[in-house]
């Protein structure tokens, strides 16, 4: 994956004296990187994890997208001079204010990382795991940065109809499940995953249950998850999202035993900061707000991917973090600072 175009390593550019932040090594963060760095600007990555790359990485299988060609566009980023501060949460590891003070610009790419919650009764139960978590976990243990992982067994119940969640029944298999089973609340037309990513599950032997949602977990006297009690829905009227409303059917519910449950109900944008927000305008959603030009609403500081924009795909995430690469170039040439609506 290339996230340089500009400029090769071994090219002659000239320093512009200007040191910009980028949090965030996703593919957003990655793609600005390649952008910045280009133009002569000292560019240091900050990020959690211990290897850049965010969920192309840490979130995406390998059959989906083999690791060989992100790790090799971090390479040349390297080579280029990118400066990595890995295992490095800012507002934990490091404060965001001491980012601010420190560089000349700084682009927020931290995504979404936060998972829903159902907010049923269970949800705390031991063997009732976030999905994004445990996707996480597994990939932070198969390539060798940590030496547990989740272990799964028997019957595994996953919940959602996302990228996410098809990705967990996947993952919850290799990872030692012995029947996966999928439920989501509409039917496949309507699921974000799409009909294909759906079709292509029941075709490698899961099974899914659409119209279909937990109202409660169960526990034995332990306190491990024992049942996912359930609900049949039926397609209503449209919601805010477009698609039809799905409807709990009266007196439908049905029980079903498992050892976990993935729930895979979809994620929130992380900005860097929490309470106090520097001036940072943030949405209802918590994702961050810009301009068209990737401005916050704080001089100096841009945002772009999926902390931006809310969960989305690779590409766009790319093509934005590139975008807002050449929104910070022309301030730190400029020092102009205009919202542009
Ligand atoms: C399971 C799953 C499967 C997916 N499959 C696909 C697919 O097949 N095709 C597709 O196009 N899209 C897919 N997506 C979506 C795609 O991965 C995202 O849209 C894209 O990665 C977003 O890029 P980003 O750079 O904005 O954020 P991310 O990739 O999330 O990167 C954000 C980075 O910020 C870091 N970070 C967060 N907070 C902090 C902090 N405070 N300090 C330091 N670092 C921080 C994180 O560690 C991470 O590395 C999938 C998503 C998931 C969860």
């Amino acid at each position: 994956m290339k996230f340089a175009r500009r400029c090769k390593p071994g090219d002659k550019i000239p320093s512009s004296g200007k040191k910009v932040a980028i949090i965030g090594a996703g593919p957003a963060g990655l793609g600005a990187a390649g952008e910045l760095i280009c133009y002569g600007h000292e560019v240091h990555v900050y990020d959690m994890l211990p290897e850049p790359g965010g969920l192309l990485i840490f979130g995406i299988p390998e059959f989906r997208i083999p690791k060989e060609g992100v790790r090799k566009g971090v390479k040349e980023l390297i080579e280029l001079g990118v400066v990595f501060h890995l295992n490095t949460k800012v507002g934990e590891d490091v404060e965001f204010e001491k980012i601010l003070n420190d560089f000349d610009a700084v682009l927020i790419a931290t995504g979404t990382w936060k998972s829903r919650r159902l907010n049923i009764p269970g949800e705390d139960l031991e063997g009732v795991y976030h999905a994004l978590e445990f996707i996480v976990d597994y990939h932070l243990h198969k390539y060798g940065y940590s030496e547990h992982a989740i272990k799964l067994k028997d019957r595994v119940l996953v919940i959602g109809g996302g990228l996410t969640a098809v990705d967990a029944c996947y993952l919850a298999r290799d990872a030692g499940a012995e029947e996966v089973y999928l439920i989501y609340r509409r039917t496949r037309e309507f699921a974000p995953a799409g009909v294909r990513e759906f079709n292509k599950l029941e075709e490698n032997g899961f099974k899914i249950y659409e119209l279909t949602q937990p109202i409660e977990f169960i526990g034995d006297d332990e306190g491990k998850l024992k049942y996912v009690k359930a609900i049949r829905m039926k397609l209503g009227e449209k919601d805010s999202s477009g698609r039809p409303r799905p409807v709990p059917i009266e007196n439908s519910d049905f029980t079903i035993e498992v050892s976990a449950v993935l729930v895979a109900a979809g994620e929130i944008a992380t900005p860097p900061f929490a309470n106090e927000k520097y001036g940072i305008e943030t949405t209802k959603w918590n994702t961050i707000k810009t301009d068209k030009e990737y401005k916050t609403t704080r001089k100096g500081v841009f945002a772009a991917g999926d902390v931006v924009s809310g969960p989305s795909l690779i590409g766009p995430a790319l093509a934005s973090g590139k975008k807002a690469a050449l929104s910070v170039h022309k301030y730190l040439e400029t020092g102009e600072w205009k919202w542009i609506e």
